[in-house]
């Protein structure tokens, strides 16, 4: 390979640009202030899955209390939505935190169907 290769900077710009590149085409800024916001927004609510008690943040999601018709509100990308709860253009009171299985387990229903009496 050689320098002079006119493709050779072309596919090495290429080549460093998807290596910063997660799978969902963010890049590693976008994960880390997209992290640092989760993390205010999870301690804002409560910083637990208000039905089992899990407290790690990457493991929870911000569950609508009263389900929003999917039809009425535009689905945010993660970025946006949680500029909007942080800087009060979106209001925190119908959410709460659930972790991924009972969030899971709750899907359309009203709660969550898990055992967590262990
Ligand atoms: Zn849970
Ligand atoms: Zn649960």
């Amino acid at each position: 390979m050689t320098y002079k290769d006119p493709n050779y900077q072309k596919k090495y710009n290429l080549r460093y640009r998807s290596n910063k590149k997660y799978k969902t085409g963010k890049t590693a800024y976008d994960m880390k202030r997209l992290s640092e916001r989760k993390i205010i927004l999870v301690n804002l609510l409560g910083g637990k899955c208000v039905c089992c008690g899990v407290t790690e943040w990457w493991n929870l999601n911000f569950d609508h209390i009263i389900p929003v018709s999917t039809t009425k509100q535009k689905r945010l990308p993660a970025t946006t939505y949680y500029k909007k709860l942080l800087n009060g253009s979106l209001s925190l009171e119908n959410l709460q935190i659930l972790c991924s299985g009972c969030n899971g387990s709750k899907g359309n229903r009203k709660k969550c169907n898990l055992d967590h009496s262990q």
